[in-house]
């Protein structure tokens, strides 16, 4: 299977009253076909706007160079026109914060046949039945009373879950959710996962997941991607990410995973207006040397065949 998504040297940057926000800077990222790729890291490092950037979704503010290729085509030379036309039906984003997405003043039915309705052109009756056959399917108990209730009488997790059914109304061949898990409790947090994973096999879509959590994206993805700071500081399979990490944040990461101890990772994400020289994570490192407050480490290959930004990954 080929390349359904290919990011190079993306840069993101929003231009604001206090300075220009560099929120993704120079990123490559290739998504295979049918694969499950997960992008992980804290809030506020880039990941959701490099999401943004693909379904060019971004407000006015924003400028983004570089190219992204879908199928082979750079999105960044479509018209909105255009892209109009591949949102939803090609690339699907299931979006954050399941509260805010929904419009809170229609009912759950209705919201999927709408969706459905614009991208089959079906009959109203036809798309409440195929909306309700959505939610069974993605394991919402009651769909029928579901369909006819407003969003705010629902959980976290069958919002979430109604996202889901709604990004999918298009049958998209790449599907970006973004931090599908966050706010809820582990119960529905595995629930959310297992109903991904399955639709995710049941379409052969590609998957682009957009999460904080660590688990959950090894749990869901083949490939997984480590940002910091706008950048990509490591890249592998999920195997390799979870069990031999290399770069001390991802790292960090692991160590303050709730089986790990929850040991927390000193210090915050620096401002995007004001990046520290060198290495990004050199203020937060318990490893930097001098050379890390000059020296801006490159994407280094190790034995492994993964990538790490880290002049010293080979150190132990
Ligand atoms: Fe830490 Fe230096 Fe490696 Fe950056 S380059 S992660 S500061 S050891
Ligand atoms: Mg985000």
């Amino acid at each position: 299977m080929g390349c359904i998504l290919s990011i190079q040297d993306l840069k993101t940057s929003f231009y604001t009253r206090n300075g220009v926000v560099k929120a993704v800077e120079g990123v490559d990222l290739h998504l295979e076909e049918g694969k499950t790729f997960g992008l992980i890291g804290e809030t506020g490092c880039g990941k959701s706007v490099l999401g943004l950037s693909v379904m060019r979704l971004l407000p006015r503010n924003a400028r983004v160079e570089g190219k992204i290729f879908y199928r082979g085509q750079d999105l960044l030379q479509f018209s909105e026109g255009q892209m109009q036309r591949l949102r939803g039906k090609k690339i699907a984003l299931i979006p954050q914060n399941p509260g805010s997405s929904l419009n809170p003043v229609l009912k759950i039915g209705i919201q999927i046949a709408e969706a459905l309705q614009l991208h089959h052109r079906l009959p109203r009756e036809q798309a409440w039945a195929k909306g309700r056959e959505i939610l069974s399917w993605l394991k919402l108990p009651a769909p029928e009373n579901t369909m006819r209730v407003y969003p705010h009488q629902l959980s976290g997790g069958m919002k979430q879950r109604v996202l889901a059914a709604i990004g999918m109304t298009g049958a998209p061949d790449l599907l970006i959710a973004d931090e599908p898990t966050k706010g809820l409790d582990a119960v529905i947090r595995s629930q959310v996962v297992a109903v991904l994973s399955q639709m995710v096999s049941q379409t052969k879509a590609t998957l682009l997941v957009i999460t904080h959590d660590l688990k959950v994206a090894t749990r869901l993805c083949q490939q997984v991607a480590v940002m910091y700071a706008g950048e990509i500081v490591e890249l592998g399979t999920a195997e390799q990410i979870f069990n031999s990490p290399r770069h001390p944040y991802t790292r960090a990461l692991l160590a303050a995973q709730p089986v790990n101890g929850l040991k927390p990772l000193d210090g915050f994400s620096p401002s995007l207006i004001n990046l520290p020289p060198g290495c990004k994570f050199h203020p937060r490192c318990g490893y930097a040397r001098e050379v890390c407050r000059q020296e801006h480490p490159p994407l280094m290959e190790t034995i492994a065949g993964n990538l790490v930004r880290c002049m010293f990954f080979d150190q132990g």
